[in-house]
């Protein structure tokens, strides 16, 4: 059988970050009583005007600017005609011919080696309303989301992905660069950031490219992965067997982790796009375009160099840390307050990470203050209580949400220092144990050593200090 390259282009929404809607004053916010935010002008009423809100098309421009984009000084808006019952004006106000960014790029990380990523297009739209579909024959449609600007980005032709590992890689950092420049806020599973790949194989060396399918309704980073995962294989084997790939649009289902069949698309549909007669085109200035620029916040990348630089992470460490801003800003305050970067990352990335993925939390709020995660470090380094006891007050501290020094005190966590205390514990697992000890200083099995500084630690709940442990343990075996 002929080994297959998997070929991925990506398309990906993102609901921009704005008081109100793209083109009326109707709030512009996730959730809430369906068909209460809507207006004449986001209901698609005749004779209602649309009128541009400018603080998407900045949002635009700053998100061409961080992908590296040209941005198109005569950008327009068209209408792109289609009927769905979600799309109560039978228009969506798009960009067609002229959008605000072009061939632009982003670079990622896969398996240690960096790839660009080239960008085709970045453009504004409207976002349409949703409909739910209740058991039985009845559809509703909630209108709330109608009008919501939206920013589309699509990758170039031929495409660069050519896996599911490249895709993720591409996501993670495309989410990141969205979040920090404050455009979007990444959240998959409320649909604020959708992402649509298009998935074909063909056989490795070939030039011509595969019939490629769609594949929708993947609401998490796991769900593209393992939906183009399950894509590429699917394709393979009805090639494998002697069959064609059918142009389509496939759902994704979750419990059962597989693509399924939604619609062909043997035609592609006709827009009919035109200028929207009812906006002006925008005329994106130099002075427009600068002031954005002058205002550009640090970048995934420029943060993960000076993470590494400044702090002396690894390079796998420091990209995991600025996959999202609200994780490297609370990284960065831990560090700031502790003045221990290494322990800063080790401690966020194994057991606060733990705690989130276990609760289904967020750094975002996250129960445990970055000055807390700080004391916490300040008190292992000075010597208050051990690394052992911080596993559980950080558990205690991620339940209750109060200050490390409170619970330490309240528990009775502090390191025994005390060394005529922990000499009689040191005893008294001589005293228990008297064939390790004769193994030890008779035979010199040395490695059974650790036996008796581990039921010490027991013995003392995990408070004695080490250290002291230790050296009174080497005292009395040298008797
Ligand atoms: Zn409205």
């Amino acid at each position: 059988m002929p080994e297959y390259e998997p070929v991925v282009g990506m398309e990906c929404h993102a609901e921009l970050l704005t008081e109100s809607k793209m083109f009326c004053g109707c709030k512009n916010e996730f959730g809430g009583e369906p068909n209460t935010r809507c207006c004449p002008v986001c209901l698609g009423m005749p004779g209602s005007l649309p009128v541009m809100n400018k603080k998407a098309v900045d949002h635009v421009i700053r998100t061409s600017l961080a992908l590296n984009c040209t941005i198109n000084r005569d950008a327009k808006f068209d209408r792109k005609n289609y009927f769905y019952p979600d799309l109560p004006k039978g228009y969506q106000i798009s960009e067609y011919d002229f959008p605000i960014g072009v061939e632009g790029y982003l670079d990622v990380e896969v398996n240690g080696e960096t790839k660009r990523i080239h960008i085709r297009r970045v453009h504004l739209e409207e976002d349409t309303g949703k409909l739910f579909h209740v058991v039985g024959d009845e559809s509703y449609v909630d209108l709330n989301r109608s009008g919501v600007p939206l920013m589309e980005i699509v990758t170039d032709f031929p495409p660069d992905i050519h896996s599911a590992e490249e895709s993720r890689a591409y996501l993670t950092k495309l989410r990141a660069i969205l979040t920090y420049i404050g455009v979007c806020d990444g959240k998959m599973e409320e649909g604020s950031l959708r992402c649509e790949p298009n998935v074909s194989v063909r056989v490795v060396g070939s030039e011509t490219f595969g019939t490629k399918t769609e594949i929708k309704n993947l609401n998490s980073f796991r769900a593209v992965y393992k939906g183009i995962e399950y894509e590429v294989e699917r394709q393979a084997e009805v090639l494998d067997s002697g069959g064609k790939i059918a142009q389509e649009t496939r759902g994704w289902n979750d419990a059962k982790q597989i693509t399924f069949s939604q619609r062909s698309k043997e035609v592609e549909q006709e827009y009919r796009y035109f200028p929207e007669p009812d906006l002006v085109p925008l005329e994106i200035t130099e002075e427009w375009i600068e002031g954005i620029r002058a205002s550009m916040p640090e970048l995934p990348d420029a943060r993960r160099a000076r993470f590494i630089a400044d702090y002396g992470i690894t390079s796998y460490d420091a990209t995991l840390l600025t996959d999202s801003r609200a994780l490297s800003d609370y990284y960065e305050e831990v560090v700031k307050e502790s003045n221990d970067p290494k322990s800063a990352a080790n401690w966020l990335m194994g057991d606060l990470m733990r705690l989130l993925n276990a609760n289904s939390g967020e750094i975002g709020t996250c129960p445990i203050r970055a000055s807390h995660l700080a004391t916490m470090l300040r008190r292992i380094n000075d010597g208050t209580i051990s690394g052992k006891i911080a596993k559980t007050l950080i558990e205690e501290m991620y339940t209750t949400g109060n200050d490390p020094d409170a619970i330490i005190e309240e528990k009775g966590w502090k390191t025994v220092k005390d060394t005529g205390a922990i000499q009689a514990m040191v005893e008294k697992v001589f005293a228990e144990n008297p064939a390790i000890v004769a193994d030890i200083k008779e035979k010199g099995l040395v490695q059974k050593r650790g036996f008796l500084v581990g039921q010490v630690m027991k013995a003392s709940q995990g408070k004695a200090d080490p250290q002291e442990v230790n050296r009174l343990i080497d005292a009395l075996l040298a008797r």
